[in-house]
């Protein structure tokens, strides 16, 4: 019996035309978001984001606010005992781990940032921060490029969470699996001045539109432009095929 061909994968184009046209879209849909007036400081938003590790944003913000009233000066934590600052945290959970990580990263920070300080990281390339940064203990690709684009205020940086590489990944506008090789395929291809615009209102569509479960695709801006071999113009337990004419219908290949 003749070998069968596996169906060929259609290319997946070019990143940044696509992901102007999505940028758009979101922007019909949920506005442009709006900076805070002051950045946060980047070792505080460092260690924010190792306390905001598998825990809500209520008790996240409550062991930061412990936190920070015993170490005004996060630096100092170098100094301290794991033991106090699990007392700290206890709350956000998983303290003992996150107490090892801030202490680790603080005291490396020290050794290797004779200034941690927004202007000096500001000057250096974007890529080789994040590398440098990735090389502290506990700080991976998501958390090195917040740091950029909300720290560092720098529009061309692009975090990617487990919402954008999902949304990215069901479009097609990359075909990875974890979300830090959806980061490293997509960095580059960020339309200049869009990272912070398209990193929120991504995020704010992987949570109400494109949902891990159940995606709401009958009530999607950017149903046409969609690759995932399961999108349904059907909402949830409606079975009546919905007329595809009706819905607005671009090739991507035409982006
Ligand atoms: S069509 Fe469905 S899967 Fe595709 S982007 Fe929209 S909500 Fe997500």
């Amino acid at each position: 019996m003749a070998k069968q061909k596996s169906p060929k994968r259609r290319p997946l184009g070019r990143p940044t035309s696509k992901l102007v046209v999505v940028a758009s879209r979101l922007r019909d849909l949920f506005g442009v978001p709006q900076r805070q007036r002051k950045l946060p400081d980047p070792l505080e938003l460092l260690i924010a984001t190792v306390l905001s590790q598998n825990t809500n944003d209520v008790n996240s913000h409550k062991a930061y606010v412990n936190l920070k009233s015993k170490y005004p000066h996060f630096l100092d934590l170098a100094d301290s005992k794991a033991s106090e600052i699990v007392r700290l945290i206890k709350v956000g959970g998983i303290a003992n781990k996150k107490s090892r990580t801030i202490i680790n990263v603080v005291r490396e920070i020290r050794k290797r940032f004779p200034r941690f300080e927004r202007k000096i990281l500001k000057s250096e390339e974007r890529n080789s921060l994040i590398d440098r940064l990735r090389e502290l203990n506990g700080v991976g690709y998501k958390t090195a490029s917040c740091l950029s684009l909300f720290a560092l205020g720098d529009d061309d940086a692009f975090p990617v969470d487990t919402h954008v590489h999902r949304v990215l990944n069901r479009i097609g506008i990359v075909s990875e699996k974890t979300p830090d090789k959806t980061y490293l395929a997509i960095r580059d291809f960020i339309p200049p001045g869009m990272g912070y615009e398209i990193h929120i209102n991504l995020i704010r569509f992987g949570r109400k539109v494109c949902t891990a479960q159940r995606p709401k695709c009958y009530d999607c801006v950017i149903f046409d432009l969609c690759r995932w071999k399961e999108k349904s113009l059907n909402p949830p337990g409606e079975i009546t095929p919905v007329d595809e004419s009706k819905v607005r219908f671009m090739h991507l290949e035409e982006v």
